[in-house]
């Protein structure tokens, strides 16, 4: 989609053959994830960038950080405190951990008490 419209759920345009398309641009409206092959637009890799550098404790939970741009982005953590939440080992070898959870990362956060 062209023009970076965002649409509510409930209130996404359908066009022919219900393919919800952008009144506006007739492109096809689609969710704001991004899939393996993808890469982020440039407005979000640079706000990850801002909250890394601003962060104290960096969480990675989930990926061995073996793919970019998450394995180049912990570069732009400045402060030193890093939990890893991952049943593998990471791909890493510049950054200092030091909690290491060989876990299932959904088993570990529901078990989470966070008031
Ligand atoms: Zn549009």
């Amino acid at each position: 989609m062209e023009c970076d419209r965002e649409y509510p759920y409930s209130e996404i345009p359908l066009g022919e053959q219900n393919i919800p398309r952008c009144p506006i641009d007739n492109g096809i409206i689609r969710a704001d994830i991004i899939l393996f092959g993808e890469n982020l637009k440039p407005r979000v890799l640079e706000r990850v960038k801002t909250l890394l550098a601003e962060s104290d404790l960096l969480i990675i939970a989930g990926t061995s950080l073996s793919v970019s741009p998450t394995k180049t982005l912990i570069r732009h953590f400045e402060s030193n405190k890093v939990v890893v939440i991952n049943q593998t080992p990471l791909d890493i070898t510049d950054l200092s951990i030091d909690l290491f959870i060989s876990d299932p990362v959904g088993e570990t956060l529901s078990k989470l008490d966070i008031h």
